[in-house]
């Protein structure tokens, strides 16, 4: 979207990307987008507007300074499940881990869609899950 409006822009990115290869693939093709990899941003530039960016290179711990007019911070999407109980198993500290009818391991605790470890990203598949954990879920209830 933003190379559709600027004249450049510049990814920075510090792992490798895991967005689908499609979308990774479209992106390169743009002659207005290029890519810094292994990069993060750890300073803005600029003193009544943005300037620029500090660099850090996180294999090396180089800095490179990158003028631009302006950044769009995009930095993933963490699940909220800072609330769920420590009875839940939380495989990587942020994801769920479910097993049979999308039961956590309390069997009353169920997680569907992007919180859960090993979900696949389409919004179908959270529909869904989220219908399969309902139907689970009643049938406990009822028998
Ligand atoms: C930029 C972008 C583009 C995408 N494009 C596509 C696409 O083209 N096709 C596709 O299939 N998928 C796409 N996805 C992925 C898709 O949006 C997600 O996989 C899907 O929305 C996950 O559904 P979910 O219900 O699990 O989570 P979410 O849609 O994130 O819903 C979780 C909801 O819970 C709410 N919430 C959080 N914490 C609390 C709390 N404590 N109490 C109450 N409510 C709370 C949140 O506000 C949110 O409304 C895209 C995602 C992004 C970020």
């Amino acid at each position: 979207m933003l190379a559709k409006t600027s004249r450049r822009v510049i990814m920075v990115w510090p792992k490798p990307l895991k967005a689908k290869r499609d979308y990774i693939e479209k992106l390169a093709a743009r002659e207005n987008v290029s890519f810094i990899w292994d990069s993060e941003v750890s300073a803005i530039l600029g003193d009544n507007g943005v300037s620029g960016v500090s660099l850090r290179n996180v294999k090396d711990g180089t800095s490179t300074d990158v003028a631009c007019a302006g950044l769009f911070p995009f930095i993933g999407a963490t699940p909220n499940t800072g609330f769920v109980p420590a009875s839940v198993a939380n495989g990587d500290g942020r994801h769920l881990n479910t097993s049979h009818g999308f039961a956590t391991s309390d069997s009353r605790v169920f997680a569907v869609g992007a919180v859960r470890t090993d979900y696949g990203g389409n919004i179908v598949q959270a529909m869904a899950e989220g219908v399969g954990a309902a139907e689970f879920a009643s049938r406990l209830l009822l028998h």
